[in-house]
């Protein structure tokens, strides 16, 4: 079973998030906040990757997810939505480009979203950054004031990025953006947390993403 983290040991800056590790090549899936959560990711939704397990050893109950936030709308990413949305009943947000591929599945639940907006949540407010390359409505999400940034599959730990998807032009641009903002904290879609100086990380993806350009 997918091991539960509770991020607010390693750092002080991520009291109240939680992350179930991605098995295999599911992406992971962070919780913020309990009580009323936001869940930024899914995983693949299937069954040695069944997130209500987690959900529950986190002693949140289906009443208790407010928010469902997709980086991107990739399978390994947006599938456990459908999961999570047999029981609970929450906003599924997904960046607009993106939106189009599941948006009949999501029905009501979608909440179309685009590059300046702001999801709120139990912690902080989460602003949507628009990272088009890996997808075209590929997005991280960024708590500015505790300089916490969601990478979803755009930039990884150790300097990786992500694969692009026929525009890598795009990609390098989007991580150019992100190697603007002030990140010490960095939770990608997949790898472990950076939980510090995640700037030069984002500026190590950036050098090595612009000489495939
Ligand atoms: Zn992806």
């Amino acid at each position: 079973m997918p091991q539960v983290i509770d991020l607010g040991n390693d750092s002080p800056k991520l009291k109240g998030v939680h992350m179930i590790v991605g098995d295999g090549l599911c992406s992971n899936i962070y919780v913020v906040g309990r009580e009323r959560a936001t869940i930024v990711d899914t995983g693949v939704g299937n069954r040695a990757n069944p997130v209500w397990p987690q959900l529950e050893q986190l002693g949140i109950k289906p009443g208790n997810v407010e928010r469902v936030i997709i980086t991107h709308a990739h399978h390994d990413h947006a599938m456990g939505a459908f999961l999570i949305l047999e029981k609970a009943k929450p906003k599924v947000y997904l960046h607009e480009a993106d939106a189009k591929h599941i948006s009949s599945s999501l029905g009501d639940s979608l909440v179309a979203v685009k590059e300046g907006d702001v999801i709120e949540t139990e912690l902080w407010p989460l602003e949507v950054i628009w990272t088009p390359g890996h997808t075209e409505g590929g997005m991280c999400l960024y708590a500015r004031e505790q300089r916490i940034l969601f990478s979803g599959d755009t930039v990884f730990p150790d300097g990786y990025f992500g694969r692009f998807d026929g525009d890598s032009g795009s990609l390098v641009e989007s991580i150019r953006k992100l190697a603007k903002l002030r990140v010490d904290v960095m939770l990608a879609g997949h790898g472990v947390p950076v939980l510090g100086g995640a700037e030069e990380n984002i500026k190590l993806a950036l050098r090595n993403a612009a000489l495939y350009a």
